[in-house]
């Protein structure tokens, strides 16, 4: 372990994208640990659903990267997974509306807005 160039722990979506990145840029000897399985953990259980509207700034950017690589995945990694960008429209009731429509739009917005005045990440 101790010949490692890097180490990475955790085999959630995180830690896979860490790895294969790392690859990517160069590195030859990078292990990743996990302690039960792949995708044992919040990553197995999630529900498929990529929406770039967050109020962090680094999530917004995390999520608009993924996006690329998810419509790319058959040329990148040889393996069609389905991917299909049909959109995202989130409904509530009429009496949640305003604090929906308020607050967490307007974080959301701005986090979006920094996200896409600056480079690429
Ligand atoms: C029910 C559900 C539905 C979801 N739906 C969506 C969705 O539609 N869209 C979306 O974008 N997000 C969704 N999410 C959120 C998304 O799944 C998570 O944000 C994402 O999977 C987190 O990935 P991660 O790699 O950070 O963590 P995890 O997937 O939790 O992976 C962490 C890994 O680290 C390992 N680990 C922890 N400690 C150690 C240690 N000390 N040594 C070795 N290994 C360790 C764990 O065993 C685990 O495998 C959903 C989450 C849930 C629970």
């Amino acid at each position: 372990m101790s010949r490692q160039q890097a180490i990475v722990v955790g085999g959630g979506v995180h830690g896979a994208s860490v790895f294969y990145h790392l690859l990517s840029l160069g590195l030859e000897r990078v292990l990743l640990v996990e302690r039960k399985s792949l995708a044992c953990a919040a990553t197995g259980r999630s529900t498929g659903i990529i929406r770039h509207h967050y109020s962090h700034e680094v999530t917004v950017r995390v999520a608009r990267y993924s996006s690329r690589v998810f419509s790319r995945f058959p040329e990148t990694m040889g393996r069609d997974i389905g991917y299909v960008n049909n959109g995202l429209v989130f409904l509530a009731p009429a009496r949640r509306r305003a604090p929906c429509g308020g607050a967490w739009s307007s974080s959301a917005a701005s986090a979006w807005t920094r996200a896409s005045s600056t480079p690429r990440a």
